[in-house]
């Protein structure tokens, strides 16, 4: 079969905004185009903002859509990739079973594959960033939550109905803080920027001493993660304490990544994971001492490489893999 030179396009639909973008099979960004997801509207009117930016992103550089071989959609929430459904999302209110994979690829003729967008980041991260060339290899993206993707085999697990690897889930606590999942204790409820904004304002409330309220102009709902770290930069004792005490959290989760999979390679993304050392030196502390001697010899834990494009470019390289999985059949 004769191969085109590929452009795939990939969109990453976020609570907060509609990333689409036209990319080559090296991975390289051609068009791209960024909006504002109408959210409060609803699945129609979000849906209908995704289809205007694939269309001006094409405008962009005057591709004709029959030129694409493939599209793939990144969505904030557990989906069925074999079915197309995004069952429902924390991020887009409204969302319920909407069989979004259908609806973009009768909109445009052309085959179109769905992917949850954290792992959708990990296959971008996987095929063109942090894990190029590996086999075993784990994505985590630590912002207001945590996500990620596992590679094993050199495949993304997706499990049964498509929902693996919601690492944020995973329990640390069984007793731990209330998680919006329903469970407790959940790795993104001690480890997330959430949650350590979460545990700055509990130690303000308790009385603790803190420059901490001084960063956020005083208003304790204004405190974020980015808060914390700029205190801690700024020398606060309490917001050091608080970045090593979600470091260690992080670590706690990381050495059961390390134990379960024996990855070749853990990637850290998100906006946390900028807080850098701080963070990172007590979380390595933890799977250095705790994880398995062997195991942990094996991985190599590295920055993430393709930054806020990781969601789009993994859509697109997912769509890409998949049509390569199908069209790789041969009668010859
Ligand atoms: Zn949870």
């Amino acid at each position: 079969m004769e191969r085109r030179n590929s452009t795939i396009l990939g969109i990453d639909l976020g609570g907060t905004k509609i990333l689409s973008a036209v990319i080559d099979q090296e991975g390289r960004i051609i068009a791209r185009d960024h909006s504002v997801t109408p959210a409060q509207l609803g699945p129609e009117a979000v849906i209908g903002a995704v289809i205007e930016s694939v269309h001006s992103c094409l405008d962009q550089i005057s591709l004709p859509v029959e030129s694409l071989e493939a599209i793939g959609v990144g969505a904030p929430g557990p989906s069925n990739p074999e079915t197309g459904i995004l069952f429902t999302s924390p991020n887009l209110p409204g969302w319920l079973n909407v069989p979004i994979r259908d609806i973009i690829r009768d909109a445009f003729k052309i085959d179109t594959f769905l992917i949850n967008d954290a792992n959708a980041a990990a296959v971008g991260e996987h095929m063109y960033g942090a894990g190029k060339g590996t086999n075993h290899f784990i994505y985590v993206t630590v912002s207001t939550g945590i996500g990620g993707g596992v590679i094993i085999d050199g495949r993304l697990l997706t499990g049964a109905i498509g929902t693996a690897g919601e690492l944020g889930h995973m329990v640390i606590d069984h007793n731990g803080p209330p998680c919006h999942c329903g469970n407790r204790g959940c790795w993104e409820t001690l480890a997330s920027g959430t949650a350590l904004a979460r545990f700055a304002r509990e130690r303000i409330r308790d009385g603790s001493r803190t420059s901490l309220l001084d960063h956020a102009a005083g208003n304790i709902q204004e405190i974020t993660a980015k808060t914390v770290q700029e205190a801690a930069a700024a020398g606060d004792n309490l917001a050091k304490e608080l970045i090593e005490q979600t470091g260690y959290f992080l670590g706690v989760g990381l050495t059961n990544l390390v134990n379960i999979f024996n990855p070749e390679v853990i990637a850290i993304g998100g906006g946390v994971a900028l807080i850098g050392d701080m963070l990172f030196a007590p979380a390595f502390d933890v799977v250095k001492t705790r994880a398995f001697r062997s195991s942990c010899e094996a991985v190599r834990f590295v920055p993430a490489a393709l930054g806020r494009n990781s969601g789009v470019i993994g859509s697109a390289a997912h769509a890409l893999r998949k049509i390569r999985d199908t069209s790789s059949f041969s009668c010859k």
